[in-house]
């Protein structure tokens, strides 16, 4: 590279010109092992030192300048020994105290009578006090050293004053290695603050005013990199030749396929389908997510451009989070397809031997028309004939990594990802900014709202036990989901089965059936293939069952201790019901008295919307938290706040297509492709 901006991540030891090699080892405590983490580490707060505050006008914890008269200075002892020096100062508007530690000599030097400035942070004593402020005399022609200092947050290594010299002293050194890494235009366009200029200020600001823009900068950076990233990617797959394609565009036999349903689509089905369909018979590569909230009826659309793909020549392939799914898929698929002469397969871990040899030859040669499965369809040896067409369901519970996998198989690399965790479409635009986005924004008709509530102590919950079994009595079946416990297996075997006990001990006479995640696949099929051929009244689960089920004559789930569920998943496992016409009801079993579990608790029992539950999710986690948001590999968004601000994602995301556009998928300014690069290069690790 004729350049050296790779000093930028390079590790911080090669700095050892500038530092010793104690301090190199201490910036490693705060997490900071490259020049880019140095010069990144920017300012928690600022010490505005041009301010200055009336005493009657102070608040705690702020800082600022005060200008006031010594009225008396004392020397005293501490509590605990330590020898201070105390004065009290009055502006006509209030009086303050002022202490000093270590310093004797100021009892003798301080002059009662005359004006001084005081700088430093408000404390609370029996007055407002300044400990160890900086000071002067107040003269006509004195102000405080006009500035506004930075405050990092920091760890017992480092003081703030030392560390601030150790910013000053790289900036002056190295800055030049931060080459601008915003295209002009861009720069030009929005008036951004040069990349140099910006770390400066937003170290070591020359006012307020520059310090917003700094940070307006540093967030715009930060967006234009990755979203530049994914776009780029986005943009060479749709612009690539070797994928190009054109279709019959035959409509028949899936016609006839969709007046056969025994449902009529609703109009937002029907508006996703011809989106997909337009862009398919004009040869354009899709690339697309479908969202819709649970239960809004995703799984036809799949279906749908499957039979259509089939009838104008092309295989396709629908790929599911878990086994249980693909099964349910499949079986669904099968009956649809029940007078239509298609080819359909399973293929998952669980099939073997001999019959799964023979699956992938049918793949390979053609004979299979469309196939159903889990991650397995990724693996090296499944070979396609002529796939036109991937469906991935629930996507947010792959990686950006496995749908690509599993698009690079494709003859053409059509693309339909569908999503029933809704999120609030600024997210959407940074998470999958790559894909064009659908909406599913009603749901089938007749459906009821699901009646949610919170049973948090054991009179309710006796009630509670009545009451689902009155509603077993009347025909309705119900989930119970034990709680979650991560990572051990074993544990969690035990609480299924703990439950499974207590469930039986209420419900004598009712059939109750287990499933969980180590259960053999066929025996979890054959239990769910049961529980829908109603042979049993209630199923204790864990969340094997959270994504997808569809039995819509179970009508109750009730989840315990639900506080250790996100919002996300809450929402996903009450979707199992209200699927029909009949009332449904979701109980949430907890006792928890914290804060942030009380509100997701209660945000379940106001709404049903997924979209609004998204938003709440937002403002509960942190954004790296949410929605498969770390699969993605771009949890770490440090200067944007995916909630306030839309409308600097929404910019970069414009300009990044614009830019795309005019440089034809090349990006021209090649310290952006190298932070590009860089930024994906561990992403892409992310499997
Ligand atoms: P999701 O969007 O959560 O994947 P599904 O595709 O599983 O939802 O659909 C939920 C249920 O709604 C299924 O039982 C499906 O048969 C039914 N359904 C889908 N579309 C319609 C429709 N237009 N009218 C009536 N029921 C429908
Ligand atoms: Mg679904």
């Amino acid at each position: 590279m004729d350049f050296n901006y790779n000093f930028v991540y390079e590790k911080i030891d090669f700095l050892d010109k500038f530092l010793t090699p104690k301090q190199i080892l201490n910036l490693k405590t705060l997490r900071i092992f490259s020049l880019f983490d140095l010069l990144y580490y920017f300012p928690r707060i600022y010490e505005d030192r041009s301010s200055f505050k009336k005493i009657s006008e102070l608040n705690f914890d702020e800082y600022t300048n005060v200008e006031a008269t010594l009225l008396s200075v004392v020397q005293l002892s501490s509590r605990f020994g330590k020898k201070l020096v105390k004065a009290t100062v009055s502006d006509g508007t209030g009086s303050m105290e002022i202490i000093w530690f270590g310093m004797p000599y100021l009892k003798n030097t301080l002059k009662v009578g005359s004006k001084y400035i005081f700088f430093g942070q408000i404390k609370k004593g029996i007055l407002y006090q300044i400990v160890n402020p900086d000071f002067k005399i107040s003269s006509s022609s004195t102000v405080m050293n006009n500035k506004i200092l930075p405050i990092y947050s920091l760890n017992k290594n480092f003081k703030q004053f030392l560390f601030r010299n150790l910013i000053k002293k790289i900036l002056s050194n190295l800055i030049d290695v931060f080459e601008e890494n915003i295209p002009e235009e861009i720069i030009k366009k929005y008036n951004i603050m040069p990349r140099k200029l910006a770390l400066k200020e937003i170290h070591f600001p020359t006012s307020s005013k520059n310090i917003e823009e700094a940070k307006r900068r540093f967030a715009i950076e930060e967006l234009l990199i990755l979203e530049m990233g994914i776009l780029k990617n986005k943009f060479n797959l749709i612009n690539n030749p070797e994928k190009s394609y054109s279709l019959e565009n035959k409509k028949d036999i899936v016609k006839n396929f969709i007046s056969s349903l025994p449902f009529t689509l609703t109009n937002a089905q029907k508006n996703v389908i011809s989106e997909i369909y337009k862009e398919i018979s004009q040869g354009k590569i899709v690339n697309r997510l479908i969202q819709g909230d649970v239960g809004s009826g995703k799984t036809i659309i799949a279906v749908i451009m499957l039979v259509y793909m089939y009838e104008n020549s092309f295989q396709g392939a629908l790929m599911a989070p878990t086994e249980i799914l693909a099964f349910q898929h499949y079986n669904n698929i099968k009956k649809y397809f029940s007078n239509l002469n298609i080819n359909i397969e399973l293929f998952t871990s669980s099939v073997k031997g001999k019959k799964r040899k023979e699956i992938l030859e049918n793949i390979k040669n053609g004979n299979t028309n469309i196939i159903i499965g889990t991650h397995s369809l990724i693996e090296e040896n499944v070979e396609f004939n002529k796939l036109g067409l991937i469906i991935i369901d629930e996507q947010h519970k792959f990686g950006v990594n496995q749908r690509n996998k599993l698009r690079e198989k494709g003859f053409i690399g059509n693309l339909l990802v569908m999503s029933a965790t809704p999120i609030p479409r600024s997210l959407a635009l940074t998470i999958y900014g790559d894909l064009d986005l659908s909406v599913v924004d009603e749901l089938p008709p007749g459906r009821t709202s699901i009646k949610t509530k919170w049973i948090a102590n054991d009179s309710d919950l006796k009630k509670m036990y009545e009451f689902i079994e009155k509603k077993i009595g009347e025909g309705n079946q119900a989930y119970f989901v034990a709680p979650l416990i991560e990572e051990s297996e074993k544990i969690l075997l035990k609480s299924v089965d703990n439950l499974y006990k207590e469930i039986s001990k209420h419900f004598k006479n009712l059939r109750i059936g287990i499933i969980h995640g180590k259960m053999k696949q066929k025996e979890k099929d054959e239990i769910m293939l049961n529980f829908k051929e109603k042979k049993f009244d209630i199923l204790v689960a864990t969340t094997v069952i959270e994504v997808g089920i569809d039995i819509p004559n179970s009508t109750i789930i009730t989840i315990f201790n639900a506080e250790r569920f996100g919002l996300s998943a809450l929402h996903q496992l009450r979707g199992r019901v209200g699927r029909g016409h009949k009332q449904s009801y979701c109980f949430l079993i907890s006792k928890t008295k914290n804060e942030n579990s009380i509100k997701r608790l209660s945000v379940m029992e106001k709404t049903t919307d997924g979209f609004k539950i998204a938003e709440e999710d937002l403002k509960l986690r942190n954004a790296g938290e949410i929605f498969g948001f770390k699969q993605s590999g771009l949890s770490d968004l440090k200067f944007i706040d995916i909630i306030s601000d839309i409308k600097t994602i929404k910019m970069a995301h414009d300009e990044c297509l614009n830019y795309l556009k005019i440089n034809n998928g090349i990006i021209k300014n090649k310290y952006l492709e190298f932070d590009i690069n860089k930024k994906f290069e561990n992403f892409n690790k992310i499997k």
